[in-house]
């Protein structure tokens, strides 16, 4: 679902930063047009998660399926590796995170069983 709101003056799509986060509202404005959106947050601190998400297309594009052609019209060909690279040092943070939460778990074992040195 495309918003009319997340269409740009200045062709494509918006995009959107976060200017301010009151209480009861989020403003955001468009870095491109200077377009502002104004997020009325319920009681509970929530935005409307289907209009924010139809305003924010940028964000979700994928450069497969039914918005790649969107995707390579924002981002452009080197887009993809931009992507690619995110993912890579996401993934890259992910896996040196389990690495070291297994070196803890495994020197908790050792120092129960008390086989570790300590100084
Ligand atoms: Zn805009």
């Amino acid at each position: 679902m495309i918003s009319n709101r997340g269409v740009c003056k200045k062709g494509g799509l918006c995009d959107f930063v976060g200017v301010a986060d009151h209480k009861d509202a989020k403003v955001e404005v468009c870095q491109r047009c200077g377009q502002r959106l104004i997020y009325a947050k319920s009681k509970g601190g929530r935005v409307d998660n289907m209009q924010y998400l139809a305003d924010h297309l940028r964000d979700t594009l994928q450069p497969h399926g039914a918005t790649a052609t969107l995707f390579y019209q924002t981002y452009g060909l080197d887009g993809v590796k931009r992507l690619r690279d995110f993912v890579a040092k996401k993934q890259y943070k992910l896996a040196q995170k389990e690495e070291w939460t297994e070196m803890r778990r495994e020197l908790r074992r050792l120092g129960r069983r008390g086989l570790m040195v300590t100084q």
